[in-house]
């Protein structure tokens, strides 16, 4: 079969992958624990449930406008203005079909071909495949001292005269880090000196545990909306645990976000307007949803900690936010893929291998599920990888042998 060398080149989509294989074992009734993919387990919160059931049985389903509903777009300005501290216009903001949608259509209508985007290493597993498919080139920057936050000056170095963006994702998938705000104010002012993009993945920007905040990167400029080289991503799949409602926004300069429309009219045409609504009615509805998710994860994020207190062998950098923990496993193997196979077959725990996210030698687990799963499947995966563990155990009636990769 002919096919395009560049859809041939884009890697499969490890997490919906994996997710998929938990789901096939558990159909053939393994006791298959999920900690890979990041989606809280939370009900729809009830204020998006009654606005997008009220849309329907309107009857009124058709297409929108391509950058959204003007009463969305309010929403989204509502929601910039009480968290951003800015005021923007509704030519400033587009709806988007998930927040995956929203970041695709940015490197679409900003790159051409050879073109550079800076990407910091631990990184979200789709940003290198989505400017592959618009001819960029991701170019990676890792902390050099095992850290998960990067140095500025490795940032700077990496700019060149095809450098089009750099990326920041902070609170950070797949490490849990927050950047600190000093970091953010050196990127504001060296994309704005540089006359490059910043694009904030601000998808996790509530999920934050204890004292710490996500500080805006508008915080760091005194331009406008208009004349600022910030774009900033987000949507309610993290925020209100909304994921299969597929909503996402950006907030940029009017005239990246007509080009972006006119892509998103040519591509997608619109949103739909029920998972519209239920977006609109989750940002307008009681906002105690979500610090009750925050609270839940920060909760999960302890157990995570505490589990992990008596596991030989592995280093953890204690996430700030997010629902995802980083596990520097290369005391048992510099291979991750190999150790997520291996913690699959030997304990039925799905995690995803750290080589996804440019970080070998770590797996990431996501603690967004329950309490009884978090603590089972962190056992399970001490089991498989502590010498000092028994030979066998039971998971329910199901006899596991242990023996070394
Ligand atoms: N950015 C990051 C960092 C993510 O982790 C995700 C989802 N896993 C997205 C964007 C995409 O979000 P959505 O479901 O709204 O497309």
């Amino acid at each position: 079969m002919k096919l395009s060398k560049l859809a041939l080149d884009i890697a499969e989509s490890p997490t919906f992958a994996l997710n998929e294989e938990a789901r096939l074992l558990r159909e053939r009734g393994e006791p298959v624990i999920n900690l890979g993919i990041g989606e809280p387990k939370n009900k729809t919160p009830i204020a998006a449930v009654l606005a997008s059931a009220a849309k329907l049985t309107s009857g009124e389903v058709k297409y929108t406008p391509p950058d959204g509903l003007p009463s969305m777009k309010k929403a989204v300005i509502r929601y910039t203005e009480e968290n951003y501290n800015r005021l923007v216009a509704p030519e400033n903001v587009i709806i988007t079909n998930g927040a995956k949608q929203s970041l695709f259509n940015i490197f679409f209508s900003i790159l051409n071909p050879q073109d550079e985007v800076i990407v910091i290493a631990p990184y979200w597993v789709s940003y290198p495949e989505m400017i592959k498919m618009c001819l960029g080139i991701p170019v990676i920057v890792t902390p050099e001292d095992g850290t998960f936050t990067p140095r500025f000056e490795d940032i700077e170095k990496a700019v060149t005269s095809l450098t089009r963006a750099i990326i920041v994702n902070s609170p950070n998938n797949p490490s849990g880090a927050i950047y600190p705000p000093e970091l953010i104010e050196k990127i504001v002012d060296l994309c704005e000196r540089k006359g490059i993009y910043m694009i904030c993945d601000d998808i996790y920007q509530k999920l934050t545990f204890d004292r710490n905040i996500a500080v805006p990167a508008y915080q760091f400029t005194k331009k406008d909306v208009e004349n600022s080289h910030i774009i900033v991503v987000n949507g309610v799949a993290k925020l209100y645990g909304m994921t299969g409602f597929r909503i996402g926004w950006v907030i940029a300069p009017r005239e990246l976000i007509r080009v972006m429309t006119n892509v998103l009219a040519q591509t997608t045409s619109c949103v739909s307007p029920i998972a519209q609504a239920a977006a609109e009615g989750a940002l307008n509805g009681l906002q105690s949803v979500v610090e009750a998710l925050r609270l839940q994860i920060q909760n999960n994020r302890d157990i995570v900690l505490q589990e992990l207190r008596t596991f030989n062998g592995v280093r953890l950098i204690p996430p700030d936010g997010t629902f995802y923990a980083l596990l520097d496993l290369r005391a048992f193997s510099g291979n991750s893929v190999e150790l997520s196979k291996f913690i699959l077959k030997k304990a039925l725990v799905v995690t995803v291998p750290g080589k996804e996210f440019g970080m070998e030698g770590h797996i990431r687990i996501s603690f967004a599920g329950s309490v009884k799963d978090l603590t089972e499947g962190i056992a399970r995966i001490k089991w498989t990888l502590d010498p000092s563990s028994p030979n066998e155990i039971y998971i329910g009636d199901k006899k596991m042998i242990r023996d070394w990769m």
